[in-house]
C-alpha cells in the first residue's frame, strides 16, 4: 500500500513511523512523492522571508497535496 500524502508529509517531517518509513525502500514512486515533499519543506525553510507566513506554506502543501498521486500512476 502507497503512502497516502499525509503520510509522505510525517515522512518529511520526521515523523513517521519506522513500518511505513520501510515502504520508501522498496517503492521507487512514494520515495520520489517523499524526495519531492522534503525539498519543498527545505526550501521554505531555507527563505527566510517566506517562513514567518503560515499561510504560504499551507498552500503549497495544498498544492503538493493536489499533485501527489492518489495511488496508481
Ligand atoms: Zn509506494
Amino acid at each position: 500500500m502507497h503512502l497516502t500524502p499525509d503520510e509522505i508529509e510525517l515522512w518529511a517531517e520526521g515523523l513517521l513511523g519506522a513500518a511505513r518509513t520501510m515502504h520508501l525502500t522498496e517503492c521507487s514512486l512514494c520515495l520520489a512523492e517523499a524526495e519531492q515533499e522534503r525539498k519543498v519543506l527545505l526550501e521554505l525553510v531555507a527563505l527566510p522571508r517566506f517562513a514567518p507566513s503560515a499561510r504560504f506554506a499551507d498552500h503549497v502543501m495544498a498544492q503538493v497535496k493536489i499533485r501527489a498521486p492518489s495511488g496508481e500512476f
